[in-house]
């Protein structure tokens, strides 16, 4: 559930991992596919959430994904595209996050009405810039590489990156870990970092510690996505902590998506109190009903993390973070010190 109690609203936030795609509000999905004449199954925000937003735990995170299709069909412009960013900049700035890391997948997101990726592009860093000026925020993009669109897209999907890297400074390889295997992968993710970019990959959601060994032995990611699961063998624990890899942990995603079995048990906590950088995000507010205000929620009254514990991993996010570095010192002195 969306929370704006003050009590975590007021505290100066950074939120490292968020999908443009998921973050997309549903009036909006609503007044694009009226401009566009684009086709829902419903025209009316609630009936229409209730098709588009996951309330309730999934037996497997495939549905999800599922739901993302009206999600997909609603970028039908780099104008959109504009739209989208400047309101998921307004929603953040409304909680008080000061330092956000946006992630898109081009291949996925354009894909659906064969857009121009350079012209979203400008769209993007124009609601960049406009927010950055009008709500004083530190603002990086991620650009995604999903898996299941297969390794010529995530080659694509690189080079591309590669082209903007001054813009996009890291790339992410997401999607389902079980059908896609990382070794087809892997040679884009060493080629990106080759050329300067910064890594991130999802793995350890649904999946068990040894696909975050495989990811970190493979690929060597600055950051993994979730990682969660990792608690499950403290070898693999160990090898995070030693490499110094910071997890950007999503507690109510993975509630929701059934990575974990009951919210009490998400290891949040446990990963913390073992040592490895942990970061509090919200994965797809809108999609999950969620924002990082409720994360913060679940972390303190659920979970047991003082408040004390989830400022240090608001520094975790701080310095994992893939903006350059004197623009995210400006707001971590302005706002966090
Ligand atoms: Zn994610």
């Amino acid at each position: 559930m969306k929370n704006l109690d003050p009590r975590y609203n007021d505290i100066p936030k950074t939120e490292i991992h968020v999908h443009l795609e998921g973050a997309i509000r549903t009036q909006t999905i609503i007044d694009i596919a009226r401009e566009y004449g684009l086709k829902l199954p419903s025209y009316e925000a609630s009936e229409l959430d209730r098709r588009i937003k996951v309330y309730d735990q999934l037996r497997d995170l495939e549905t999800v994904l599922k739901a993302f299709e009206i999600f997909q069909n609603s970028v039908a412009s780099p104008k959109v595209v504009e739209r989208i960013a400047w309101e998921l900049f307004e929603d953040s700035a409304k909680q008080n996050i000061k330092l956000l890391e946006v992630r898109f997948s081009p291949d996925w997101a354009f894909s659906g009405h064969n857009l121009n990726w350079d012209a979203c592009l400008e769209g993007l860093l124009r609601a960049k810039v406009r927010a950055e000026s009008k709500f004083d925020m530190a603002i990086g993009y991620i650009a995604i590489t999903s898996r299941s669109r297969g390794p010529e897209s995530c080659v694509k999907t690189v080079d591309w990156a590669i082209r903007h890297r001054e813009r996009i400074p890291a790339i992410d390889l997401a999607d389902s870990e079980r059908d896609f295997p990382l070794r087809d992968f892997v040679p884009s993710i060493l080629k990106a970092k080759e050329a300067g970019l910064k890594v991130t990959i999802h793995t350890g959601e649904d999946t068990p510690a040894s696909f975050v060994k495989e990811t970190i032995e493979l690929a060597s990611p600055d950051r993994i996505g979730h990682g969660i699961r990792a608690i499950e063998d403290m070898k693999v624990v160990e090898l995070i902590k030693e490499r110094g890899i910071a997890l950007e942990v999503n507690p109510w995603s993975n509630y929701l998506t059934n990575s974990v079995r009951t919210i009490e048990e998400h290891p949040l906590k446990k990963l913390f109190d073992l040592g490895v950088k942990t970061t509090i995000n919200s994965d797809d507010p809108e999609v999950l009903e969620t924002n990082l205000n409720n994360e913060y929620r679940i972390a303190h009254e659920v979970l047991g993390m003082s408040m004390e514990e989830i400022a240090v991993c608001n520094r975790y996010a701080y310095e994992a973070s893939f903006i350059p570095e004197d623009e995210k010192k400006r707001v971590w002195q302005a706002y966090f010190q």
